[in-house]
Order: structure tokens, then sequence, then C-alpha cells
């Protein structure tokens, strides 16, 4: 028998191949999904074992030992193992960044995988088999044995109980009683803590149709107030009964302390939480007790569709169309689709709901593979929310707003209601102009306009961060005077305050809520139900409860009308009915204003007078003729250069090799390379080549090919590049 196991190592290297390494028998048994301390190059790495191979390709004697074995169990699961390596394969990114992905920092740094635990004293075997009042003589220590019998109890119990260290150090001196250390826990207190809501007609049958168990997928489609909700509370009530854990995803700005509290009123158990505002040992023990059973109820952003599961139940994904499923760089995968393949990989029902459907998820309820299930009214409500088109053509505009809009919020605050005006630009003004002879403030590192702030005041550019004071007179001409021209929410926000000198008036965006806290003491405010005005971006359309606001306005919206992106119309309408469903959520009757210079286009006319519904099936048509997705499967191979000729050349040669690979035709098309829609951006110059192929499958066939050619290509090494695989901005 030899002294040393084989083990196979994927390291966090953008080096798309794992590495052989060698386990002395003696350190301990080697599984795959065990983490290892292996030396790489000049570093240190902490690595993750994925398979015990035969053999080596290389001889044994050319092996590294570990340095360290850091688990003496597999950290990952079978299925958690699993999950990640087709992942990487799927997405074509290096299977050690994928498994770094998947843990939180803590454990990525190389932590133990241990969970906090806490003592508590509990009576001995020997302490059980005493009589009640022993020991003689020592009433103390005889009634703190009582005690005890009920049940193990921390330091602090014993000693809020008016039991002495000293008790407890004579009882343990006799061995009657002994410290354990248990994971810190509650366990499942039965009952539900809040009532279960009587579901409607929709909604009943929408909870049956989701089986509790084996692997199905659902879409939830329900108008925004529809009770969506509430079905996923009474699904997850069914897994939690029969002993299972439901994981919930949620969008990135849609995880907020209300939606939280929601899950904790209703039910009795210990809650995970797994996102960016949670600090690393938080997240970190919250992911160990998801893995230990502990946690009954997992929510979390996109990367906690990663979160390991002893008794997997149901997944949800809550609002499946939201951007923030896909992650945008590095490891560029969608947490909505992975946990379609993570449901049925686990053998579970996976639930996902929207007011606003992706064209993909509908897709697949045409084919069959989803079930569709429709709620179409609001729950709560008598009323429905009507849209109305604000035609701004030839309007004289206060500060960008209509008279209609302005008349409206006056009138909701008048009637003590809360106002809603979404502008979906932050900063004060977007554009900053010279009027004698035409200059702009533009970003010195991308092809953008800076955008005027005035808290603080300076220019700040929106795609690369860059920041610069604001000049006193024009730089080109020496004019005096720059207009600033534009809306942004710091300048509707100020125009409001004039107009409204006693209405509080609430800019939520992202420079006003660096801190959970800045956010949640305005959620707050709003909460108490007292008239104002929110003047906010996207971060006010998802996902919030706002039963106060009753009058929403929109001030621009329409720009998706006439994007490159063939997204943009799907978005765009994503976006205007969600905001709208921010009013007239309980007892309000809800009206929504549209301005546009595009009233009479067609799309908004059909998403206006039929709903998303009709509007979605024309663009699934469309995009059905022209064969692009869901209809088609498309990758952006990405390349940026400080040198554009490197950034392009490298496109053409990747171009040149995959044509060598699949010749261009009807089932495999090409496109690009093109420069990207900005194309300077930091200082690098970006392009873009597409491809579009009739079959996943041979696509996918495809890549690893393409790949290991374009590792190959010298100039792959001096551009920056990426593989984008079911891109969700193309342009
Ligand atoms: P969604 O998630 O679809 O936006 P919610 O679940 O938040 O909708 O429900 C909107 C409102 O309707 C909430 O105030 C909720 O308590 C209420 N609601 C949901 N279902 C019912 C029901 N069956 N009966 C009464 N009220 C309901
Ligand atoms: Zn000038
Ligand atoms: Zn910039």
């Amino acid at each position: 028998m030899p002294e040393h196991t084989i083990i196979r190592v994927a390291v966090p290297s953008p080096l798309r191949r794992q590495f052989d390494y060698l386990l002395p028998r003696s350190v301990g048994p080697a599984a795959p999904g065990q983490r290892v301390q292996v030396a790489f190059g000049q570093q240190q790495l902490v690595g993750i074992i994925t398979e015990l191979p035969q053999s080596s390709d290389l001889p044994v004697e050319k092996l590294k030992p570990v340095l360290a074995l850091i688990d003496s169990q597999p950290l990952f699961d079978t299925a958690l193992l699993q999950l990640c390596l087709w992942a990487a394969n799927y997405y074509q990114h290096p299977v050690g960044e994928v498994l770094h992905a998947a843990l939180p920092a803590l454990l990525r740094a190389g932590e133990q995988a241990a969970l906090a635990t806490e003592t508590r004293w509990q009576i001995t075997v020997q302490g059980l088999g005493l009589p009640e009042g022993a020991p003689k003589g020592a009433k103390k220590q005889a009634n703190l044995l009582t005690f005890l019998r009920a049940g193990a109890r921390t330091p602090a119990d014993i000693e809020q109980a008016g039991f002495s260290r000293a008790i407890l150090k004579a009882l343990g001196d006799k061995q009657l009683v002994e410290a354990i250390e248990i994971a810190e826990t509650q366990t499942f207190n039965g009952p539900l803590s809040e009532l279960a809501l009587t579901l409607n007609q929709e909604q009943s049958a929408a909870l049956k149709a989701i089986k509790p168990t084996g692997f199905s997928t659902s879409l939830l489609d329900g108008v925004t107030g529809s009770g969506k909700t509430e079905v996923y509370l009474q699904a997850i009530a069914q897994q939690l009964e029969a002993g299972r854990q439901a994981l919930v995803l949620v969008p990135e700005i849609g995880l907020t302390p209300q939606t939280v509290a929601r899950f904790q009123r209703r039910f009795n158990v210990p809650v995970g939480i797994l996102h960016s505002g949670v600090a690393d040992g938080g997240r970190n023990s919250a992911w160990l007790r998801a893995r230990a059973g502990l946690d009954r109820i997992i929510i979390g952003t996109r990367s906690a569709v990663f979160t390991p599961l002893k008794h997997p139940g149901i997944i949800i994904v809550d609002e499946e169309h939201d951007n923030s499923y896909k992650q945008q760089e590095g490891f560029r995968y969608s947490a909505r689709d992975l946990a379609v393949y993570r449901a049925h990989q686990l053998h579970i029902p996976l639930l996902m709901g929207s007011a606003t459907p992706s064209l993909e998820s509908l897709s697949n309820t045409r084919s069959g593979r989803y079930q569709h299930l429709k709620l179409s009214k609001q729950a709560a409500s008598e009323h429905s929310t009507r849209i109305i088109p604000v035609d701004i053509r030839a309007q004289q505009l206060q500060e960008g707003l209509a008279s209609q809009s302005l008349a409206a919020i006056k009138g909701a605050v008048a009637k003590g209601e809360q106002a809603l005006v979404f502008i979906n630009r932050r900063g004060f003004a977007p554009v900053i102009m010279c009027h004698f002879c035409g200059w702009q403030a533009k970003c010195p590192r991308c092809d953008a306009r800076m955008t005027l702030h005035r808290q603080p005041y300076h220019l700040h550019c929106h795609h690369c961060d860059h920041q610069r004071r604001v000049p006193q007179q024009c730089p080109d001409c020496k004019a005096p005077e720059l207009q600033h021209i534009g809306q942004g929410t710091e300048r509707t926000e100020e125009f409001l305050s004039k107009l409204l000198p006693h209405t509080p008036i609430l800019r939520i965006d992202r420079d006003s809520t660096r801190s959970h806290k800045q956010l949640n003491s305005m959620l707050d405010q709003i909460a108490t139900g007292e008239p104002c005005v929110l003047v906010g971006t996207q971060m006010l359309a998802k996902g919030h409860h706002f039963p106060k606001v009753s009058t929403v306005v929109i001030l621009e919206a329409d720009g998706g009308l006439f994007s490159a992106d063939f997204r943009a119309t799907e978005k765009m309408a994503q976006l205007i009915i969600q905001v709208a469903g921010r009013a007239g959520r309980e007892a309000l009757q809800g009206q929504v204003l549209l301005q546009s210079h595009h009233t009479d286009h067609p799309y908004l006319q059909l998403l206006l007078n039929q709903g998303y519904g009709a509007l979605a099936d024309c663009l699934l048509r469309e995009r059905q003729v022209v064969e692009l997705p869901p209809f088609s499967f498309m990758v952006i191979l990405r390349a940026e250069s400080k040198r554009p000729e490197n950034a392009l050349q490298f496109l053409q040669q990747a171009r040149a090799k995959a044509e060598g690979l699949q010749a261009p035709s009807p089932q495999f098309r090409y496109l690009g390379p093109l420069p990207a829609s900005m194309e300077k951006r930091q200082d690098r110059f970006r392009f873009l080549l597409q491809l579009q192929a009739s079959s996943r499958a041979q696509l996918q066939q495809f890549l690893p090919q393409w790949l290991a050619q374009i590792e190959q290509m010298a100039l792959s090494r001096r551009v920056r590049w990426n593989l984008d695989v079911d891109p969700q901005e193309t342009h």
C-alpha cells in the first residue's frame, strides 16, 4: 500500500485545469469536497479536492505533497460539489474559482468549518440516578440538580436562577453535572407564530399545483400585490412540517429587514440570512448552520444558491426576472438558472415568482417545462391601478415634471397620502454644458458625460467612478456660466422641497443609502404612513410594500424603446410595471402617471392597454422570428485593452479559430467583433464578439475546444477578456 493518496485539487486560479498533489496517508483519509492547503507557484492557496484519481499524468515523484489537510470531513457535500463542477463546465469558468465563489469568505481563506458553540451544563447519568433532594445536607446543590433535570442550561441561565459558581463547581467535582459544548441553536418550536391567511381561489390552486416532493418548476405569474409571498409562505410551511429546509433567493436590493421580518413573524424557526450586508462571521455561520440543518429557512441573494442544505425541501426564486441574479463579472453565472439545475439534482420543487416574468421563463411555460400558475387580482385591495400615459411632447415642464403630474403629487399629499416619483438617474443633472461654445463635462477615461452632483458638489462618472471638481467657468471659452441639463434625483428632490415646503421629501438612491441603516431609517419613516414624497431610482421599484403610496409618477423609463440591446424593451416594461406596482397596494386607489414623448409607440400602447403579458407575447413572437434568445443560445466573448488594436485583433483571431471549429451557418451565427456600446471605459477600449447557436448542446460541445485554442493565442495574455454564457447585457 503506497504511503500517499493522489488527490486532484481545484485551486482558485484563472487556469482552466486542476492539479494533482499527494496526501500522506498519515494525515488522514481523503475525500472529494475536503479543503487542502497547497503550494502553488510562489503562493499558498486553499484548494478543494475534487477526485481521487487512480494515477496522475505526471510521475508520482514530481507531485508535491499538500501543506495541510484543512477539513477532516468534506466541506462540500456530493450534491454541492457536483453543482459547482457542472456550473464550471456550463459557464466555462475555472473550477477552483467556482468552488471558491460557493464559499463564504472565511472558509475560502481556510478557516476551520466549525460552528460557534456554547457551553451548557447538564446532569450526568450518575446525577440522574440520585433520588430527589440529594445530595443530602446540601440544599442549594440539590436545588441546582433539580433545576438541571429539566434540561441543559448555559452558565448565564444558571447564574440568573440564583446559583453561584461555587455550587456548580461542587456538583462538578462530585461528577453529578458536566459541561458540554453544543452548536448554538434554537429548535423547531412547533406552532406558527402568525396565522396563515386564508388563500383565495387562485392562490390555493397555485399552492395545490406545487407538489411538495420531487422535481418540478413552477412560475408563479402574479400581478404585484396578488399574494405571491403568501403562497411562498404556505409552500414553505409544508416543508417545515415535514422537517425540511427552504432556500429563498431574493434580488440584491430586495433583501430588506422588512422581507426577513415577514418570514420571521410567520415561522418559529431559525432563519439564516446571506447577503453582502451581513458581516463575514455572520455569513459563515449562516452557511454552516444551513449545512448542519439548523437554520430551516435560508434567505439570500444571488450567491446563496450555493448554500448547502442538509434537508433540502424547496427552492424559491422571488422576482425571477431580476437582473441581479446574473453575475456580471468574474464567474458570470445566473443564480436563477442554477436554481433549476439544483432543484432537479435534489429532486425538490422550484418555485419562481414575478409580476413581470422574464421571456425565458414564459417561453419555458409555453413548452411545458415549467408549470404556469397565475394570480390575476390584487389580494388585499379592491381597486386595480391604472397607468395613465402623459404625453409630454411640446409641454412646458417644470424641472421635468408635467403639470398633470405635479397636480397629482400635490393632490395625494393634500389627502394625507404618499406619492412616489421614479427617475432612474442619480445626481443633480446628467449633463453640464457651456451655452456659448457647446463644451460638455466628459469623463477623461470613458466615452461618457460626467454627472453633476450637489451633495457633495462635484462631477462624477457613473461608469468608472472618476470624480473631479466642478469648473467655475467654461474651460474652453471661459464663459462665466455653465448650464445644467436634464434631471437627476437630487434636482427633483430640491425642486419638490421648494414646492412642498411642509412635506418631507425622501430621496432614495445609491448616494443617499450608502449604509443599510440610512435606507432602513427612510423605510421606517415611510412606514409611519405620514404624507411624504419619495424620489428615487430603481431601488424603489422592487419588492417594497408601501401601503400609503397612492400616486406614482414615472419620469424617464421609455429609453428602452430605442436601445441597441435586444432585451431593452422587455426590461423597460418590467421596470414600468414594477414601479407602478408600488401604488395602491392596500386601501387606497392607486394612480400611475407615465410621462413619455412616445405615448403612441405600439409597445407602450400594448403594455398600457393590454398589460405585460400581451407585450411579452408580442416580444416573444418577434424573438422567435429573428431567432434571438430564448429561441437560440448566445455567448459573448469580450475583450478590452488600452490599445484598441489589440482587443480588436484578439477577437478577430478568436473568430477565425471558432470558424475553424464550426463554420458559420444559419444554425451557428457570428456577429462581430464590434465595439461595445461604450467603447472606452476606464481608459480601456472594449469590443465584443457574439455567437448564437440553435442548439445548446452543440454550443456547449464547441466552447471548451474553442477556449483551449484561445488560450494558446499570444494575444490572450495581452488583453483582458472573458466569456459570457447566456449574457444579460449584449452590447
Ligand atoms: P406579492 O408578493 O404578490 O406582491 P403579497 O404577498 O405581498 O403580494 O400580498 C400583498 C398584500 O395582500 C399583503 O398585504 C398580504 O398580506 C395580502 N394578502 C395576500 N394574500 C392574502 C389573502 N389570501 N387574503 C387576504 N390578504 C392577503
Ligand atoms: Zn464655452
Ligand atoms: Zn468614467
